[in-house]
């Protein structure tokens, strides 16, 4: 494509981002759909994350992504927040309504659209979700939201579950969320867990799960965690988080251009390449 004075220019905002698959598909997508836009990643230094909204504002980007570390920055500094974004508290998605900038997130709905495509659906299931930063706060959202029997919400440091669980509870799930201390956590007693955490804590034991329990990690990279892998020999069904990356994208893409891209050949490319 030629790049003119009239491409617009979407971003991923976070640290780090060099690596990250979205400048890719975001790419691709506008290309499919013959968009004048570009998507470009944008390291922002520690201690800079609220002059980078600043920043998204100044310069008029178009829409962005925002990850690590800047969910909940990104959360404090829009002018509204918007549906599953104010459920979770935090922000995935900068997009624009006329002159005021919206949070979005579509991290939540992602992961149960790969859940469902993946036959997971959470419906009635009893799920547990390690970890309560922006990606476990937005996974319970989305489990509630997809109509979860009952979540249960772990952390490395339990202060940390302990609040989200009382904050999340207190705007969604009528009482089917809690928290658990990960020594107390009952594996056997769930169907579902999602593992939202950077590394799975420690005293994360699969062995204590059921046979056919779905365990899903958020992480796309490989080598896959050795917790995925000791899910897999318990006799659980082993999910990636390439799922929710390309179906929170298409959310993403879809609600910047009103366009919804095709999910297959995105995840088809990405799972061939490891
Ligand atoms: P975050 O907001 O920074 O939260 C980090 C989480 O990881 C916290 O629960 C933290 O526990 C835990 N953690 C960090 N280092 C740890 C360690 N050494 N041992 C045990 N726990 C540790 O990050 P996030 O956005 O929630 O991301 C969490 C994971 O989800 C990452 O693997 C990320 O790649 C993945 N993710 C995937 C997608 C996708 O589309 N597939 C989207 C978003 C995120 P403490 O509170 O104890 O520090």
């Amino acid at each position: 494509m030629t790049i003119t004075g009239a491409t617009r220019t979407f971003a991923l905002l976070g640290r780090p981002v060099s690596a990250s698959p979205s400048p890719a598909l975001h790419g691709r997508w506008f290309a499919d759909h013959g968009l004048d836009a570009v998507y470009v990643a944008l390291e922002v230094p520690a201690g800079r994350e609220a002059d980078a909204i600043d920043a998204f504002r100044t310069l008029g980007l178009a829409g962005a992504n925002v990850t690590v570390p800047l969910k909940e920055h990104a959360a404090a500094a829009v002018d509204a927040l918007e549906g599953d974004a104010a459920l979770a508290g935090a922000v995935n998605v900068l997009a624009w309504e006329g002159e005021r900038l919206i949070g979005a997130n579509t991290d939540a709905r992602g992961l149960v659209a790969a859940l469902e495509a993946e036959g997971a659906s959470p419906a009635g299931r009893r799920a547990v979700v390690i970890g309560a930063g922006g990606a476990g706060r937005a996974a319970v959202v989305g489990l509630l939201n997809a109509g979860a029997a009952s979540v249960v919400l772990a952390n490395r440091t339990p202060e940390r579950a302990e609040r989200a669980a009382r904050e999340l509870g207190a705007r969604i799930g009528g009482g089917r969320l809690s928290s658990a201390a990960l020594p107390r956590l009952h594996l056997r007693d769930a169907d579902l867990v999602v593992v939202a955490s950077h590394t799975p804590p420690e005293g994360l034991d699969p062995s204590r799960c059921r046979p056919g329990t779905d365990w899903v990690d958020l992480g796309y990279r490989r080598p896959e965690p050795p917790t995925s892998a000791a899910a897999r020999a318990a006799g659980c069904r082993v999910h990636d988080g390439t799922g929710m990356l390309v179906h929170q994208a298409a959310l993403a893409f879809e609600r910047w251009t009103g366009i919804r891209p095709d999910t297959g050949p995105a995840l088809s490319r990405l799972r061939s390449q490891g």
